[in-house]
Parts: structure tokens; C-alpha cells; sequence
């Protein structure tokens, strides 16, 4: 395997187990693996010597690549309907369903695409994808295939619904499938795409939507497929709960828990489990979280978007949950730049602890633990322990970004690593995943942006017009 140097690094950010961040940083990796990690003028002379590439990180700040813990990839193509724009969890919900009623395989395919490439230029390395509609045939076979060609590592989570309006769910019947059939096909994919050995690529998650669009049947019975492959297989389990005050009406009322209970109830606590948002867990819940290993999701932009509340992130940190960062979908945040999700998650939790209180505390987060929550946050929370630092046999999972940029003017100069998080967000200069150069100078190599884009939008255009709204 060829072996690489990336060098000259204004500063190395490690999140190894000292948190070191290198002044002058380097690394080399051959293939897929990263095998030292230091000063550049440290660099081993046996390693000097077998050097075949070169990366010069002159003037950039170099960081593990992060991880993003919550998405809806196939809402590219519903960003900003008007009718949605100012709705709340449920109304939206209920606005979107028939629209999302007639995404097709293509469909599928081209906004996996989109917000991975989105993804990718902001930073991102690994992605889940929470999709859990399945309208005309699609599959999760689609989204791994649009994920093999932007080149990210993927966790598809395959999502479902099976709670339909006519027997008290939220979603529309028809875009819910049978239980039988959504255990077989989740079986099926496992069976077909999921990798459980160190830098895989593909892993699949087991994800029914939500405790409002699944009977607690499902819960059950997925919890104990996922757990079935055994725990070497690492098939982890994923849905949205507490994301809502609704949600939690909801819960009381039909299953008579709040919904940090209801998931304990239902056997959906562990280290194999994550949940995204958690807005609404009192402090008992987030305790249980804390013993059992339970991770969180947290997607600050999408909760501020539909008014759904602060997440209690630093009670969640300060109780020891693993919390990772998640951008949440497209309709609901309508970006997918993972770095302006790590500085919302700071000014969040600032904003948050200063609401009940006349003088609030700006050190409820602070820029390094923000992007730790979206690196070794992110990676502990998918069940990976290869990604989320740079370190010697970890992953080559690596992202620069260029410190010349205007809006880091002074900041970088002063202390380059917050000023990456209190600064305007950038787009990526350079990102390598698995160890393949995939952004150079801010350009991805493989993707041509505006055929992607035209595609894209073409695909939006006609969904609209399928749904009968255009
Ligand atoms: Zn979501």
C-alpha cells in the first residue's frame, strides 16, 4: 500500500485520549489505516523513507473527519415547501407524508447522493441516514448504492412505519407496510449489506420511525432482531424519541409512559441503542440513559427550526450519556453542513441555560467539547471504535479546513481550533475518508456539482407535480 504524509498542519487536532492538538501536525496512513501521528519534523525516519504521497496542510486546521448521527436524506427533495415552513412537529409531519407518498427508487437515489456530497464538503465522514418510507418499490439497496459512488461512510438505517391513521397512528395507511414484511426486508439487508469488522463502510441499522408511527410490537420485535446476530455483528437500533411535547402527551396517553420510560419499557436502552432528540427527558430519564449506555442524537438546528425546545445536552454530558451531533432532515433543518450544526450545538446550550436564569453561563459548551460531541461523540454512539480520532490504527478519516478564509481572519491567529466553531461555518478544503482523497481545495474529486444539482432539482420538480401540489 502506498504510503501517505499529510504535513505542515497549522494545527492537528487528535481527539486522541490526551485531546492533543499538535502545533506543525502530521500523519501518515497507508491505505485505510493511520499509522503515526506527530510533530512534522518527528516524522520516524523509517516512515520517511517509504513516503509515496505528500499532502501539504500549510495554513489548515486538520481534524478527525465528523460524524454525522441523524438524518432524512430523501427530504433534499422537500426543502422549504411552502406549507411547511412555519409548522410544528406534527402539522409538518402531516403536511409532508402525502408528498413523500411518491418518492421512487430514483428518488431515493439522487437526494442520498445530494446530502452526501453536502455532507461531505461540510466536514462529514460518516453518515447515518434514517429512511423509513418506502413508497414504489424503493430500497435500502438505493441509498447504498448512491453512498458507495460519493464515497461516505454509511450506516443506513432502515427505518419503518406500520401505525397508520386508521388504527390511531400519525402517518397516512398508506405509507406504512405490513410488521411481517418490515422485519423480513430489515433480516434481508443486514443479511446483504452489513459489515461488522473495523472500517467498514456499510453497516445497517434497525430504525422504526417513531413511538407514534409503530405499535410497541414492532419496538419489540426489532430490538430482539437487531440483538439476534449477537453482539459481535453490532447491528445497533435507532429511532426519534421525546423529540416533542405532543410526543410526550402522545405517550402518556396511549401507552401510559413518558417516552424516556417507554423506551425502557420496550427493551430500546443499551449501548446498541440510539435515540435522536431527546428534547424532553426529565432528569430520572436522562439518569437511566446514562446507566444503560443509551446514546442520543442531538440536531440542534432542526429542533430550533420546528420550535420543539432545548435539548438538555449538558445534563445529558454531565450525567455521562453519549451524546453525538446529528443535522436531522433536510425539511427540517434544510442544511446539511455538519459544522454549523456543531456551532449550533454550542450557542444552543448557551441560550438554553441562560433561559430560567438573568445571568446565563457561556460555559455550558465550549468549542472543543462541541467538536468532540460531533467526532468521538458521534463514533461512540454508532458503536465504532475506528473513527472519531486520529490516532494510530484508527481509520484515515481525515478533514482540513483552510485557515486563510476570511471569516477565520484574527480567530485563527488567536486560537485556530474555536475559532473553527465561533466563526462563520466554511466548506471543507480537504477530506479523505478510508483513506481516498475524495476533497481537494475545497472541490470534490469525483462528483460534478452542478449535474448533480440540476438532477436533483429536476427529480424535486417532479415529485411536486406527482403529489399533485404543482
Ligand atoms: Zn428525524
Amino acid at each position: 500500500m502506498p504510503l501517505t504524509l499529510l504535513h505542515n498542519a497549522t494545527t492537528l487536532v487528535t481527539m486522541d485520549a490526551q485531546r492533543r492538538e499538535i502545533a506543525d501536525g502530521a500523519l501518515t496512513f497507508d491505505g485505510q489505516e493511520i499509522l503515526w501521528v506527530g510533530r512534522s519534523e518527528d516524522l520516524p525516519l523509517h516512515l520517511a523513507a517509504e513516503v509515496t504521497q505528500r499532502i501539504d496542510a500549510r495554513g489548515k486546521l486538520v481534524l478527525p473527519g465528523f460524524v454525522n448521527t441523524h438524518h432524512h436524506f430523501y427530504q433534499t427533495l422537500t426543502r422549504v415547501i411552502p406549507a411547511a415552513q412555519d409548522a410544528v412537529l406534527f402539522d409538518w409531519l402531516k403536511i409532508l407524508y402525502p408528498i413523500w407518498a411518491e418518492l421512487t427508487p430514483g428518488d431515493v437515489q439522487i437526494s442520498t447522493q445530494l446530502a452526501l456530497t453536502e455532507l461531505l464538503l461540510s466536514g462529514c465522514t460518516t453518515s447515518s441516514d434514517h429512511h423509513y418510507l418506502w413508497p414504489n418499490g424503493s430500497r435500502l439497496d438505493d441509498q447504498f448504492e448512491a453512498a458507495e459512488r460519493v464515497g461516505v461512510r454509511f450506516h443506513g438505517a432502515r427505518g419503518s412505519m406500520s401505525l397508520g391513521e386508521s388504527a390511531g397512528g400519525l402517518p397516512p395507511d398508506r405509507v406504512t407496510e405490513p410488521e411481517a414484511a418490515i422485519l423480513q426486508d430489515c433480516r434481508r439487508v443486514v443479511e446483504s449489506f452489513h459489515n461488522p469488522r473495523r472500517f467498514a463502510m456499510r453497516r445497517v441499522v434497525i430504525a422504526p420511525c417513531s413511538p407514534f408511527s409503530v405499535t410497541p410490537e414492532l419496538m419489540r420485535e426489532s430490538a430482539a432482531l437487531a440483538r439476534s446476530f449477537g453482539p459481535g455483528m453490532n447491528v445497533h437500533l435507532h429511532t426519534h424519541l421525546a423529540e416533542t411535547a405532543d410526543e410526550e402527551a402522545f405517550c402518556l396517553e396511549k401507552f401510559g409512559y413518558r417516552p424516556g420510560d417507554y423506551a425502557q419499557e420496550l427493551g430500546w436502552t443499551g449501548d446498541d441503542v440510539w435515540h435522536a432528540h431527546c428534547v424532553h427527558l426529565n432528569q430520572p430519564e436522562i439518569e437511566n440513559f446514562a446507566a444503560t449506555r443509551t446514546g442520543v442524537a442531538h440536531c440542534p438546528t432542526s429542533n430550533l427550526k420546528l420550535a420543539s425546545g432545548v435539548a438538555p445536552v449538558r445534563a445529558m454530558r454531565d450525567a455521562g450519556v453519549a451524546v453525538g451531533l446529528g443535522v436531522d432532515g433536510s425539511a427540517s433543518n434544510d442544511g446539511s453542513h455538519l459544522l454549523a450544526e456543531v456551532r449550533q450545538c454550542l450557542l444552543l446550550q448557551r441560550l438554553g441555560l441562560s433561559l430560567s436564569k438573568p445571568l446565563g453561563n457561556p460555559k455550558a459548551m465550549t468549542a472543543r467539547e462541541a467538536l468532540e460531541i460531533a467526532t468521538l461523540g458521534g463514533a461512540a454512539i454508532l458503536g465504532r471504535d475506528d473513527i472519531g480520532s486520529l490516532a494510530p490504527g484508527m481509520a484515515a478519516d481525515i478533514i482540513a479546513f483552510d485557515l486563510n478564509a476570511l471569516t477565520y481572519a484574527g480567530g485563527a491567529v488567536h486560537d485556530p481550533v474555536a475559532a473553527l466553531v465561533f466563526c462563520q461555518p466554511q466548506p471543507v478544503d480537504l477530506a479523505i475518508i478510508n483513506g481516498r482523497l475524495l476533497v481537494k481545495e475545497g472541490v470534490p474529486l469525483n462528483i460534478d456539482l452542478p449535474t448533480l444539482t440540476d438532477n436533483h432539482n429536476r427529480a424535486a420538480r417532479a415529485l411536486l407535480v406527482r403529489a399533485g401540489r404543482i
